[in-house]
């Protein structure tokens, strides 16, 4: 029987929001264990926009420093994939990993982002997080004046496509052979704004040095493209924690949480991408210290608290 690692708080996920409410964690002067699986969506882009004091840091840049201020606050890091996870009661979790290590705690963060849908396209996976993309407010402003295209056969789709009029006016949707479920507004929008759909199949993504240069179609039309966004929808992982848990979701698998990063589940709080709202890094960030403290604020004895009059 393996023997049981007892801590204050686990965390699930060392991304920036699992990161930072372990600094702030440990800064109360909690026992913090972070598992994680080594496996965030954005491993492969090549610099991350817009997080202050950090502007175009690679994401491992972001996290290895993160870690480094983790050990020196003395929180434990613990890299397993957290396989299961158990609630014994209010106040008791028992998880165990990977490599069947078991760890128990009285409050759990999750902190698993999320995942992207993905086309099979040859030549995507050479091209991603350089001119291959999935969110336009992180990226957007790198396709300025480029012919852009965005994959997806839904509405988000368009969405995608329409934000990216910020930056260029040469946008192409691609359904990749899907037939387009678009609206008939955001249809309208859509020639408003002269975006086309091409719905034949892809072939291939031409691309040279990590670089997009053109689609080329199944039918041997050729689009010249010098960046690509997909927007095909985004689900939890398999299995996810927070499934385990029971905690509420959203329609594509997000934990639903109120102000205070708690869940539906007594005494497990979540934040950054597995949450809705902005998929930004210094967002994921906050809400991870948001969730700190009211993790904390959750753990302080009662004879200690002063509620205040209405
Ligand atoms: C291509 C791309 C480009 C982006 N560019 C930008 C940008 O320029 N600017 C910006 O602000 N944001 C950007 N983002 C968004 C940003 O990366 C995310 O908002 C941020 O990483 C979310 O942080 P998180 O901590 O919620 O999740 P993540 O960073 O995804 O971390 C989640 C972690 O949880 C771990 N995990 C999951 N399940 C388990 C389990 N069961 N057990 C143990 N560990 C588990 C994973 O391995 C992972 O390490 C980009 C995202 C992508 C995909």
């Amino acid at each position: 029987m393996p023997s049981e690692n007892r801590s204050d708080i686990l965390i699930f996920g060392a991304g920036p929001a699992g990161l930072s409410a372990s600094i702030w964690l440990a800064r109360f002067l909690y026992d913090v264990v972070v598992i994680d699986s080594g496996d965030p969506r954005n491993w492969k882009t090549q610099e991350i926009h817009g997080f202050l004091g950090a502007e175009r840091a690679r994401p491992r840049e972001i996290r290895h420093l993160g870690r480094q201020a983790c050990r020196r606050y003395g929180v434990t890091l613990v890299d397993h994939h957290a396989t299961t996870v158990e609630r014994i009661d209010a106040d008791d979790f028992r998880v165990r990993t990977d490599q069947a290590e078991i760890f128990r705690a009285p409050r759990v963060l999750i902190a698993t982002g999320i995942q992207d849908n993905w086309p099979q396209i040859p030549g995507l996976e050479e091209c991603y997080g350089t001119t291959v993309h999935t969110c336009p407010n992180c990226d957007g402003l790198e396709s300025r004046g480029t012919p852009t295209a965005v994959i997806g056969s839904r509405k988000n789709a368009a969405i995608v496509a329409l934000a990216l009029k910020t930056w260029t006016d040469q946008i192409l949707i691609c359904t990749n052979g899907q037939t387009p479920r678009i609206d008939e507004p955001t249809e309208q929008a859509l020639e408003r704004m002269e975006i086309e759909i091409n719905d034949s199949p892809i072939a291939f993504l031409d691309g040279r040095d990590r670089l997009l240069r053109a689609i080329r179609f199944e039918n041997g039309e050729v689009a010249v493209c010098e960046h690509l966004f997909i927007a095909m929808g985004q689900h939890a992982r398999d299995n996810d924690v927070s499934i385990q848990l029971g905690c509420k979701h959203d329609e594509i698998g997000r934990v639903m949480v109120d102000s205070f990063h708690r869940t539906s589940v007594e005494n497990v709080f979540a934040a950054g991408d597995i949450t809705p709202g902005a998929q930004l890094a210094i967002r994921a960030a906050a809400g991870g210290a948001e969730a700190a403290l009211s993790i904390h604020h959750s753990l302080i004895p009662e004879e200690r608290r002063v509620h205040r009059r209405c």
